[in-house]
């Protein structure tokens, strides 16, 4: 069976966000689940949902399928083979979805004391087109929030000081009726005492005074692979935001930018350069030592070289950043005609017009005739 496109599972379009793409997956979801829906097929459906969702709502998964599609997971791609892959975590979707008591008609939020990931950061850093082609180490000192090691998050001195709220019994939330001519009313509130989280906590961490985490200024080292392009971004796991509830750090996400050179152009893994040469030269044939990122390699101009010829230095570009392939180096030759002459040279230039006789001025003109 060829597999559908991630986008097109979801129904939503290449440059969803994650917000419509987070959407889009709960009404499938809902739809196929293999607890409420007990059509054939529905199952199947259920799993092709979710694969897409796990790879779209993944940044760095996304970015991966954008680029080299479903090519980019051929060794977990294990849907269609029939089998109970991925199905542990229905509890959890059923009850975030039904809020646990399905029937019931229950509006339980989902568990507010769940562990989640920390929100991605984001930023972007400018280096040299030399670093870009070889590769280099920067440091960036940033501020992170650790989870603390002594109550790992909890913020509590022991376990046994951690108790369930009294006012909102654990469930986070205080509701409060209200008698009216029109009825009973109900509101939710975020409870005060706990702060939606259902728990108190009677001893704090000494090590966090109860935050759960630790601020830090750390050293990032920050390893950019040879061969980067400007617009690339690098993933520096665990140096985003803070996680909740005893969950893991968010992602720093690195765009680097290429200060461009004032020589070398890159194309791909291909660079371009322009080296001056002289009409002589050009005509004669010379060897030439070319500037290349690896150093000067010697360039053989056979005689004749016309204006603007482009030689291939093989090997002497990029090399690709996933690979150890290397681009090429494109020479392009400008002649240059000298504006001032010596004496000397004006008379062998003299010489030489002499010489030739018929010019290629002449020859072209006495084609009209
Ligand atoms: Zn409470
Ligand atoms: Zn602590």
């Amino acid at each position: 069976m060829a597999k559908r496109d991630y986008y097109e599972v979801l129904g939503v379009s290449k440059g969803a966000s994650d917000q419509e793409i987070k959407k889009a997956y709960r009404q499938l979801a809902k739809k196929y689940h293999p607890d409420v829906n007990k059509e054939d097929g529905a199952e199947a459906q259920f799993k092709e949902v979710q694969e897409a969702y796990d790879i779209l709502s993944d940044s760095s998964k996304r970015a991966n399928y954008d680029q080299f599609g479903h090519a980019a997971f051929d060794q977990n791609a294990g849907y269609g083979g029939g089998g109970a892959a991925g199905f542990d975590d229905f509890g959890d979707i059923f009850s975030s979805f039904f809020g646990g008591g399905f029937g019931g008609g229950g509006t339980r939020r989902a568990d507010p004391n769940a562990p989640q990931k920390g929100q991605d950061r984001f930023m972007s850093m400018n280096i040299d087109f030399m670093e870009s082609v070889f590769g280099v180490e920067k440091t960036v000192t940033l501020n992170v929030d650790e989870q603390c090691h002594v109550c790992h998050g909890t913020g509590a001195h022991s376990k046994e000081d951690i108790k369930t709220c009294s006012r909102c019994s654990g469930t986070g939330q205080t509701v409060t009726q209200q008698r009216t001519p029109f009825g009973t009313f109900q509101t939710a509130t975020t409870c005060p005492d706990c702060g939606g989280t259902g728990k108190t906590i009677t001893k704090f961490c000494k090590e966090c005074g109860g935050k759960g985490f630790n601020s830090k200024r750390v050293n990032v080292d920050i390893k950019i692979p040879a061969g980067i392009a400007s617009g690339q971004q690098l993933r520096v796991s665990g140096k985003g935001e803070r996680g909740l509830n005893g969950g893991p750090n968010g992602d720093l996400f690195v765009e680097i930018g290429v200060k461009p050179h004032k020589h070398f152009k890159r194309d791909g893994n291909n660079i371009h350069i322009q080296v001056p040469l002289s009409v002589v030269d050009a005509a004669l044939g010379t060897e030439i030592d070319v500037p290349t990122v690896h150093g000067d390699v010697t360039l053989t101009i056979p005689a004749g070289t016309q204006p603007n010829t482009k030689f291939r230095m093989r090997d002497k570009g990029i090399k690709d950043l996933r690979s150890s392939r290397m681009g090429d180096q494109f020479v392009e030759v400008k002649l240059e005609v000298p504006t001032k002459l010596s004496r000397q040279e004006r008379e062998t230039y003299e010489t030489l017009r002499e010489e030739k006789g018929e010019s290629v001025f002449d020859r072209f003109k006495n084609a009209f005739k």
